[in-house]
């Protein structure tokens, strides 16, 4: 194989490494961002459930103190009967405490529907704070091992980078310009196998003439279909 096969080989495979790697990298944002909203739903389905048992709460409060009105008025009225001699006064204070007594029986019907209600709210209350609770602790341990992993790349990175200077000092100037070109045009994929006179690359078949060249393995040779370089493997 050509001299200079081999050390773009190495090189391709450097730089194959490294796109992987910044890959991973470019993956790590939009991964914490699925994190961060899964962690938001949870606390967003717990605050719900929380604030609906607090309108419960004051739903309960206010239908209290209307029925303690009525019950006040009530009291007035019955004080007013005891004083008046009117008989058809008395009648229409009457039937004034009849009606606020149908009043209260229905505010207070109420308040057993909205007791109910709070009764089953507690459950899903506690449920939706569990689950809030679980999520905060997965997601920070999901997020932690995210940077932790993100800080391991990087660092790989960095050696990846600098392994990659150095095949490429060894390679010729004009044939590494030809070669990063490639590389970034045709996928990561510069150098390719020739396999029973197909470009591996493109997957055309070549023509005889090429075909030899490649095995013969004296110049680098491209592909007359998509321009990659070409090596024999035997
Ligand atoms: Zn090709």
């Amino acid at each position: 194989m050509l001299q200079e096969i081999e050390q773009l080989l190495i090189l391709q495979d450097r730089d194959r490494r490294i796109r992987t790697l910044q890959n991973e990298l470019k993956n790590a944002p939009s991964e914490k961002k699925e994190l961060e909203a899964k962690l938001n739903a949870a606390n967003t389905g717990a605050d719900q459930a929380k604030q609906k048992m607090r309108d419960l709460e004051v739903e309960k409060k206010r239908l209290e103190v209307e029925a303690q009105g009525k019950r006040d008025a009530i009291g007035k009225y019955k004080t007013q009967q005891m004083q008046t001699r009117k008989n058809e006064e008395f009648q229409a204070l009457a039937n004034e405490i009849k009606h606020f007594e149908k009043e209260i029986q229905r505010i207070e019907d109420r308040e057993l529907e909205v007791m109910e209600a709070m009764e089953q709210q507690k459950p899903v209350v506690a449920e939706a704070e569990k689950n809030a609770a679980e999520a905060r602790n997965r997601v920070a341990t999901q997020i932690a091992d995210l940077e932790a992993k993100v800080k391991a790349v990087q660092e790989t990175l960095v050696k990846a980078e600098a392994d990659r200077a150095l095949s490429a000092k060894e390679v010729d100037e004009d044939l590494l310009e030809v070669y990063t070109r490639l590389f970034n045009s045709k996928g990561g994929n510069a150098v390719v196998p020739l396999e029973h006179e197909v470009c591996m690359g493109c997957h055309m078949k070549l023509t005889t003439q090429t075909a030899v060249k490649v095995k013969g393995a004296r110049q680098i040779t491209h592909c007359e279909q998509c321009g990659r370089i070409l090596y024999f493997s035997e």
